[in-house]
């Protein structure tokens, strides 16, 4: 299995590289404890329960990216929405309300 950085380099923008994997491990972990299940159908239930969470973590961190280094007129908006909303701008509550469940073979919550 691959995890953290060899399975998804981030872009530093939203400083989540370790955060996602740390979260891919805690996966990991779990569905490695399945006792019943053969180990192939652990890692694919590990990839399954990561692909989704670590994908929009890496387009949000490109999005910010795009979005710090921006210039002109794009810049000017930018800043002056950071104005007017402040850190509301750049809050992500899906973030931070941790990663998705993993489940199990039958369909329930491990
Ligand atoms: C300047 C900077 C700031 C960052 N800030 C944040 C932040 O604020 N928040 C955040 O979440 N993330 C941040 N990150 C990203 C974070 O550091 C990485 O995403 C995270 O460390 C990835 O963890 P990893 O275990 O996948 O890889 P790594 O931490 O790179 O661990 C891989 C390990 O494997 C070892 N290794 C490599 N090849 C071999 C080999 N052949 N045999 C044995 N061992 C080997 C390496 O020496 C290394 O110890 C930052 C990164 C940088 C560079």
């Amino acid at each position: 299995a691959l995890l953290g950085d060899a399975a998804h380099p981030m872009r530093p923008y939203l400083a989540q590289g370790a955060g996602m994997a740390i979260e891919d491990a805690q996966a990991l972990a779990q569905c490695l404890s399945v006792g019943n299940a053969m180990v192939p159908e652990q890692l694919q239930a590990y990839a399954q329960a990561r692909w989704a969470r670590n994908a929009r973590v890496q387009a949000r961190a490109i999005r910010n990216g795009r979005i710090f280094h921006a210039q002109g007129a794009v810049a000017l908006g930018r800043n002056l929405s950071m104005r007017l909303m402040g850190e509301r701008l750049m809050d992500v509550p899906w973030l931070y309300a941790g990663g998705s469940e993993v489940h199990g073979f039958n369909g329930n919550a491990l």
